[in-house]
C-alpha cells in the first residue's frame, strides 16, 4: 500500500470558526473563574473530541437546567443560541449564567425580534429540532415565526396569518439550497422582506466555497466532523453536488474506508466549523502511514473574524 501515491487537496479555509473558537475560550475560562463543575447547556459545539477534552477540565454537560441540582453552579449557554426563555428560567433559579450563542446567532435573534415588532410576520428557514432553530424560535411569541425546510414547504406555503412577510434563515444552511428557497418565496411575495446582511454565515459560505472549488478534482472527499454538525453535514452534500459523488462524512464512530482510499488517487479533505484541526491532522497522519501522501492546501480566502468573550469573564 505505502507504494501507492495520494494527492490531498486540503481545503480551506476549514475547521473552528471564530463563534465556535470564542464559545470554547468561555467554557475554558468560566472554569478558571469558577472552579468546576461549570456547568453547559448542551454540547457547547457539536463535537465529541471538543465537548470530552472540556468535560475532563471540569465541564458538565447537561440538557436542560432542571438537570443541574446544584443551582449555585454557573452554566453556560451553547453557541447555537437558546430560547428566550432559558435566561430567564436560570434568572428565577438565581443561577450565575454565562451565553456562549454565537454573535452571529444573536444577529438573527435580534433580526426576528425587530421584525416581529415592526409587523412582520417571519419565515424561518432552517432544519426542524436544530438547537438554533428552536433558539430563533424561542425568541418570540408561540406562532410567531412558521418553519421552511425545503423547496416544496418553500412551494406550498400560505401567508395565513394575512400579514406582511419577512424571512430569516439558520447560519449554517448549504448556501444554493437557501438561495432556491428565497427564490421561490420572492417568487410567490413580491414584497416579502430579506434580512440587510445574509443570515448565512461567513464561515459556513467559505467553508462550503472552498469545497465547491476542489470537489469536481477529487475521486472521494472526507469532512472531518459530528454527524449532528449542521455545517459539516452540508459540506459533504456540497462535494457531492459539485461534482464528487463519493463524499463521506468522518466522524469519531467513522471506518475510515481505505480500499476506497487506495483505489484513488486525488482525495479532497475539509472538516466543519466545530471540528478542530488535530482531527484533520490525525486523519492525514493515518493515510500517511498506508499511503505516499502529497498535501495541496487549496486555500480560496483568509479568514481573521475573532469575537470577543463577555466581559464578567476578563
Ligand atoms: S458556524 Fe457561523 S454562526 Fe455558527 S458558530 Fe461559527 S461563525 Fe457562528
Amino acid at each position: 500500500m505505502k507504494n501507492k501515491e495520494i494527492k490531498i487537496l486540503l481545503s480551506a479555509p476549514r475547521g473552528f470558526c471564530a463563534g465556535v473558537e470564542r464559545a470554547i475560550e468561555i467554557v475554558e475560562k468560566s472554569i478558571q473563574k469558577f472552579g468546576s463543575p461549570v456547568y453547559v447547556r448542551h454540547e457547547i459545539v457539536h463535537n465529541k473530541y471538543v465537548v470530552d477534552d472540556l468535560k475532563s477540565k471540569g465541564a458538565v454537560f447537561v440538557e436542560e437546567l432542571e438537570e443541574i441540582e446544584d443551582k449555585t453552579r454557573p452554566v453556560i449557554f451553547s453557541a447555537h443560541g437558546v430560547p428566550k426563555k432559558i435566561p430567564e428560567d436560570a434568572k428565577n433559579y438565581n443561577m450565575i449564567y454565562v451565553d456562549a450563542t454565537c454573535p452571529l446567532v444573536s444577529k438573527v435573534h435580534r433580526e426576528a425580534e425587530n421584525l416581529n415588532k415592526a409587523g412582520y410576520h417571519i419565515i424561518l428557514i432552517g432544519h426542524q429540532d436544530h438547537p438554533e432553530v428552536i433558539g430563533t424560535m424561542g425568541q418570540l411569541p408561540k406562532g410567531s415565526i412558521d418553519l421552511i425546510q425545503n423547496e416544496i414547504e418553500a412551494k406550498n406555503y400560505i401567508n395565513k396569518k394575512n400579514k406582511k412577510i419577512a424571512f430569516v434563515t439558520q447560519t449554517t444552511l448549504s448556501v444554493d439550497d437557501t438561495k432556491e428557497m428565497i427564490k421561490i418565496l420572492k417568487d410567490k411575495f413580491s414584497d416579502i422582506r430579506e434580512p440587510f446582511k445574509e443570515d448565512i454565515c461567513y464561515a459556513t459560505t467559505n467553508r462550503q466555497m472552498a469545497v465547491k472549488n476542489i470537489a469536481k478534482k477529487c475521486d472521494i472527499f472526507f469532512v472531518i466532523g459530528s454527524r449532528n454538525s449542521s455545517n459539516s453535514v452540508r459540506l459533504v452534500e456540497v462535494a457531492k453536488k459539485s461534482g464528487c459523488p463519493n463524499a463521506q462524512l468522518i466522524h469519531s464512530e467513522s471506518k475510515i474506508p481505505y480500499d476506497q482510499i487506495q483505489n484513488s488517487n486525488i482525495i479532497g479533505i475539509s472538516s466543519g466549523a466545530s471540528a478542530p484541526e488535530i482531527l484533520v491532522d490525525n486523519f492525514i497522519m493515518d493515510l500517511k502511514n498506508r499511503f505516499t501522501i502529497k498535501i495541496d492546501e487549496v486555500e480560496i480566502i483568509k479568514e481573521n473574524v475573532v469575537f470577543k468573550i463577555p466581559k464578567k469573564l476578563n
